[in-house]
């Protein structure tokens, strides 16, 4: 169950040193990245995280595994943690920048979920913390350790601000996402999300809070009970009282406060349409093909019926209405391309981080300072 097994022909295996320390990549297959370029990120990632968590190097093993589907334009990619490592699964089309984000992310279980203290078993109920303050902490990471711009931060939190505010999942208790944890990707994603912006919201109150309190469950394991999960200890760490993480649980909805990045930008408000496809599809002896369209969608007036088959998804924006949906498809005519605006009929309202246009390197630093949670920045 701790291991990982990979071979092949093509096989590379890439070594850096960290801390004094052996990290090593394995890869198999093509990728729109260098393996030496994985290999130095990877090698960042760690660094960067060594020293947020004030921890010490370890040898660390991250095999990449190849998925298939990016030549019909599916996008996956995930990883599954190891003892002394990761393994990493992904389509060939996953940008870098996620695939840095993912490897910052898959990292931190080294902490969370992982040395910081039992945890709940079902791990769901607790997800909020293990993987949603764990993506904070990756996301502070990246930008602290240089990985990340300022741009490649916003970027990243607009995604995470728009997938929230249009969830189906928002304002579900806790105990009702872990329930439905794998049956529905809303609430599959949501304690990812919640546990990223809550957490935000909490350190804006104290800067530096979080990671003080982060900090104090590493370095002093004893002064909590041995079966005390890491969710638990890291409320009783935080000191706030555990009623100060009670809205968040039930699902009350998070507003991020507008100066919350002052050094950067504004936290802004901003409506688009919700996003949907306008299709399903399924699947028989030749592959894939559409099985229903929405007759009042934008897929319907590009022209998509039901019965076309499904080539290839050119390119989309995940989530997102205002970026448009291309897709191959071919029925008796033959194959072609159609294009649409992926809008739904209701419309979502949510907050976005505006990056002001910054005067010089010392406004830019003072920015970066502020995602990294190094100081206020002010
Ligand atoms: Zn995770």
């Amino acid at each position: 169950m701790q291991s990982i097994l990979i071979g092949g022909t093509d096989l590379r295996v890439i070594e850096r040193q960290v801390g004094g320390r052996p990290v090593r990549v394995a890869l198999r297959g093509a990728w729109p990245f260098d393996d030496a370029a994985f290999a130095d990120a990877l090698a960042r990632v760690i660094a960067a995280g060594n020293a947020w968590m004030g921890a010490d190097a370890t040898s660390y093993f991250v095999p990449m595994i190849p998925l298939t589907g990016a030549e019909t334009g599916a996008i996956s990619s995930g990883g599954t943690g190891r003892t002394g490592g990761f393994a990493l699964a992904s389509t060939s089309n996953v940008d870098f920048d996620d695939i840095v984000r993912l490897l910052a992310h898959e990292y931190g279980h080294r902490w969370f979920g992982g040395s910081l203290g039992p945890t709940a078993d079902p791990g769901a109920p607790e997800y909020w913390f293990t993987e949603g303050f764990g993506d904070f902490a990756a996301a502070r990471t990246l930008v602290g350790g240089g990985l990340w711009t300022e741009a490649d931060y916003a970027a990243h939190l607009n995604q995470v601000l728009l997938r929230y505010h249009s969830s189906s999942a928002r304002t579900a208790p806790n105990a009702a996402l872990a329930e439905r944890f794998w049956d529905d990707p809303a609430a599959m994603q949501m304690p990812y999300d919640r546990g990223h912006l809550f957490a935000l919201a909490l350190d804006r109150a104290e800067p530096g809070s979080v990671r003080a309190a982060l900090l104090l469950m590493a370095r002093e394991p004893e002064i909590f009970a041995a079966e005390e999960t890491q969710a638990a200890r890291f409320i009783r760490a935080y000191g706030a009282g555990p009623g100060r993480f009670d809205a968040m649980l039930a699902g009350e909805p998070i507003v991020l406060p507008a100066d919350l990045f002052a050094a950067c930008g504004t936290l802004e408000w901003a409506e688009q349409p919700i996003y949907a496809t306008g299709y399903t599809t399924a699947q028989d002896a030749d592959g894939r093909y559409f099985a229903s369209v929405e007759e009042t969608s934008p897929a319907w007036a590009a022209g998509l019926r039901p019965g076309m088959r499904y080539i290839r998804r050119v390119s989309f924006g995940p989530g997102d209405a205002t970026v448009p949906f291309v897709m191959r498809v071919r029925d008796a005519d033959g194959e072609r391309v159609l294009q649409w605006l992926p809008e739904g009929p209701t419309r979502v309202r949510f907050q976005r981080l505006v990056l002001a246009d910054f005067t010089d390197a010392a406004a830019r630093d003072a920015c970066r300072a502020q995602m990294g949670g190094q100081s206020a920045g002010r």
